[in-house]
Formats: C-alpha cells, structure tokens, sequence
C-alpha cells in the first residue's frame, strides 16, 4: 500500500469536511444542483458508460446498461428532486401533556462526509445511487469504485471530476488494498455495496471509528414455486431474473425450491424461455459475459462439483459460446454438500430443489442465512401470506424477479447476513440523515416544579405524574 494513496484519501477527507463545515445545511436549491448535475452527467455520458462497462465484462448489452445503471440513476435522481421539499422539511412530533407548553421537534441534518465503496456487477448504479442520496442528504461525497471494472471507475472519476468540485463528490480508484484504506478513515457515515465475506471486514474497520456502516451485501436469494403457479409465466421470469447480467445481479434468484412433480415441467418451460430470449450465446450481444477469467473458473468448478457429487447438469445451450461466457445451467438432484447449495452463485446456473410438503420449502429458507431477496409464485394468497410471514428477506417480489429493488417509495437492504439498513428514496434520505430530536422549553415551565429542595410540591407532582403514566 503506498503512502500517497493514504496521503491522497486523507487529503480528500480534510477538504471534504472543510467544505461541509462552511456549509452545515445546504439549502434546497444547493442540493437540487447538485443532485441535477448527476442527472446531466449520467445523460451526457450514458453511451460511454455502456461502453466502457462492455469494455470490462467483455460483453455487456448496451440495453441492459441503459435500463439498470442509466434509467435506475435517472429515475432516482427525478424522485429526489421532487420531494426533497418534504425530506428536509422539519417534522413537529407530539409533546406529552406535562411538558406543555414546550414543543418537540425532529431536524433532519446532513451528517457530513459519506464513503461510498461499490462492487462490480452494476458498477455505476451501485456507485451512484447512494452518492446521490448523500448529496440529497446535504453531505459530500468520497467513492471507491470495483478495481473489477478499470475503464467504468476512470470513467465514473472523469464524469464526476468534470461536473463536481472535488469537495463535493470525489472517485478514488483502487484495488482492495486502497478500500481497506480507505474504509479506515473516519467518515461520518460509511456505505458498503459488496460480498458478506468483505462486509464483516468492512464493518469492523468502521467500528474503530465509530463509523455508522449500511452494509449491502449478497447471499442466496430462493425462488420459491408454489403448487398454484403457473409454470409457463414463472419460467419466463426467473430465465429474466437469472440471466439478466449473465446472474451477476446480487437480487438474482439464486436458487429454485419447487414441487416434485412441477420440477420436470418447469424445467422444459425454463429452457424454452431461456432459448427464446437468447437463441444463440456466443456471437450474441445481448448475453454478458463473466467479468473475469477468475469468476468463470469458479462457476465451472461449482457446475464440476456438483457433477461429481452427482447433481445432473442441463446446459441451456450446446454450443461453444467463446470467450468468458458461460453457457447457461440448470442444476438438478442438488444436495446440501454441494458448493453451488452452500455459496451465492452469482453467475448463470440455476439449481432447482425439489420439496413435498410447502413446510419443507419454508423450513429450508428459514435453516438458511436470510437472504438478500426472496420471490414467491403462485395464486394461492393464503399461501402466499403464510410464506411472507414464516420467512425473512431483505425484499420480496411476488410472481416475478428482481423488480421489487426498483421502487423508490420502498426501503431496500437486507437482514442478517445479507446487510444492514436500506436505502433507496426517503430511506436513503433518513440513512444519510441524523434525525435530531430538539425539545424547546418555554420561558416559565411546569419542569421547575420538580426542582429541589423535595418537599409536598414535588409528592403532589409525582403523584399526578403517577396517574398520567397509570
Ligand atoms: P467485494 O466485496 O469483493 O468488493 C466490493 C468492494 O469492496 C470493491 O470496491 C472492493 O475493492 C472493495 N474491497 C475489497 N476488499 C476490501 C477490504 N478488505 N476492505 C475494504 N474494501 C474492500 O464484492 P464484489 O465482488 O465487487 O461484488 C459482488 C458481491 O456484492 C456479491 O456478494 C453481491 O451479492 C453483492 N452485491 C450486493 C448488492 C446489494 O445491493 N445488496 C448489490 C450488488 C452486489
């Protein structure tokens, strides 16, 4: 690690929280600016971001990038700007009767200077989304973008160079050596997108600051099929949700829990989805690659340690699709001792379990880590309300995949091992706030009541206060 790097970071701290101290509450019309020229750049620069993250996974559809990083930025930054009236707008909260005539209050005060690491797999949504509702918040901004995708972080740090000053939002590049740096410094709030195993290092380099972390994180999010769905439109959904990203998506549907006897027809309808929507791999641009050698090598090992403990592989595909794609898989007869059923898959192979009894399903889900996401199919809405209410998700979305981390008007973040806190809308807004209580007292107060030296005064107060609480 060398000493300019943390010369460097240390540097942007001071001039960040220089800034932030000349300007404690930004107004609305600082922070609409602000959140505005997000807006024009992600406009500006939307080719060359599909571009350049083609670049780094290979191949990238330019359409998926214009639906999950330009449009989701967009779309965020529109919902912002129109209620950032009311997100800053001071909240009157009741006062208990004896304390009146005094007044409570609750301001919602930007908390500084905000680090925001980000992975890979939409590496500039995930960077921008929480920058943007950090600035929302009235704090400045430092990111650490994925050393996993070179050309979208040098072009995420020239964007924001040409239409921030770098007091305001700043892009350090780095490998992990730079985001172990840099999660050590003391920001006012630190916000990590990336895998649970980094999460825990993360969130203990905060803790000796007393740093403040929303940790998203992964894990393995179940598809869960019930008796009352119907195959021929839950096949299509989960062949979108897998493939979307080639599986590099952290809300992907890991796996699929479904009755015995719909497992074989399921299978049939997810391959002719599947083929449908990608007719051929290797010439095709609309499926991505995986992003590294490294991550391709570990999606063959868990396909060739399922297989040889005795999992039945069905590829999607038969031909050689070239380069770092990986032919889609179904993975069938999985077992518990398999990798594939014990880490996040993150890639384009899908095991399906079977299950007899829905029980058996929701006590799988319920034995397991919580997960990121959950989505459940089917009609049957007592079914439907018992599974919500025996399980625990970061986010669910019912007879479909993925599309429940699009709403602006909902929290997003996981449980457990998959994160902590949420963002996304006013959630982000509160995240990046300190909700702080102010009590106003009035010039003559009942308080001094209670003053000693204790005498009948006070019983008689005490005794009132006793009924009031009674
Ligand atoms: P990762 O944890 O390997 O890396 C994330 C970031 O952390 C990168 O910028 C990396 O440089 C940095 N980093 C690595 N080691 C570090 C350390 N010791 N200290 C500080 N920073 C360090 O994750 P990834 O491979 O980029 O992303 C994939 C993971 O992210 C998956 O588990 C996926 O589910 C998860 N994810 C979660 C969400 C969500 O919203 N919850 C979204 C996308 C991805």
């Amino acid at each position: 690690m060398n000493q300019g790097i943390e010369e460097h970071l240390r540097v942007a701290l001071e001039q960040q929280r220089a800034a932030f101290a000349s300007e404690t509450f930004p107004t609305l019309a600082v922070r609409r600016d602000r959140l505005a020229r997000v807006r024009q750049m992600t406009e500006k620069h939307a080719q060359d971001l599909a571009a350049a993250i083609a670049q780094d996974f290979e191949n990238r559809a330019r359409q998926e990038t214009l639906l999950t990083e330009v449009f989701t930025v967009q779309s965020a930054v529109r919902h912002a700007i129109s209620h950032l009236p009311g997100w800053m707008k001071t909240r009157r909260v009741p006062t208990a009767m004896h304390f009146w005539p005094a007044r409570n209050r609750l301001l919602r005060q930007p908390l500084g200077v905000v680090g925001v690491v980000s992975p890979w797999n939409y590496p500039y949504y995930l960077a921008m989304a929480p920058a943007l509702a950090a600035l929302a918040a009235g704090n400045r901004v430092l990111i650490k973008p994925s050393e996993l995708t070179p050309a979208t972080s040098e072009l995420m740090a020239r964007m924001v160079r040409e239409h921030f000053a770098p007091e305001e939002m700043q892009v350090i590049v780095g490998d992990a050596d730079v985001g172990r740096a840099f999660t050590s410094l003391p920001f006012d709030h630190l916000f990590f997108t990336g895998s649970t195993a980094v999460g825990r290092i993360v969130a203990q380099a905060a803790a000796k600051n007393l740093t403040p972390v929303t940790l998203e994180l992964g894990g393995k999010s179940p598809a869960l099929v019930d008796r009352s769905a119907d195959i021929g439109v839950t096949a299509e959904r989960l062949a979108f949700g897998k493939l979307l990203n080639a599986g590099q998506t952290c809300v992907a549907p890991d796996y699929v829990l479904a009755p015995r006897e719909m497992v074989a027809p399921l299978v049939d309808a997810v391959l002719g989805r599947v083929r449908a929507m990608y007719p051929t791999l290797a010439h095709n641009p609309d499926y991505t690659s995986i992003v590294s050698p490294r991550h391709h090598a570990r999606l063959q090992g868990l396909l060739d340690d399922a297989k040889a403990k005795g999992a039945r592989l069905v590829p999607t595909h038969t031909e050689a699709p070239g380069g770092r794609k990986l032919v889609p898989h179904l993975v069938l007869d999985v077992t518990e001792q398999m990798t594939v059923m014990q880490e996040e898959i993150f890639g384009p192979l899908l095991p399906i379990v079977a299950y007899d009894k829905p029980e058996e399903a929701l006590a799988y889900i319920q034995r397991h880590d919580r997960p990121l996401a959950l989505y459940w199919f089917g009609r049957d809405a007592a079914a439907q309300r018992h599974a919500m209410e025996q399980t625990h998700a970061g986010g669910v979305t019912v007879n479909d995949c993925i599309w429940h981390l699009g709403q602006e008007e909902q929290p997003f973040g996981g449980v457990g091992a998959s994160g902590i806190g949420s963002y996304h809308g006013e959630w982000g807004f509160r995240t990046f706030s300190k909700e702080k209580p102010i009590f106003e007292q009035t010039r003559f107060a009942g308080t001094k009541l209670f003053y000693p030296p204790y005498g009948a005064t006070f019983d008689r107060m005490i005794g009132m206060l006793k009924k009031i609480a009674g």
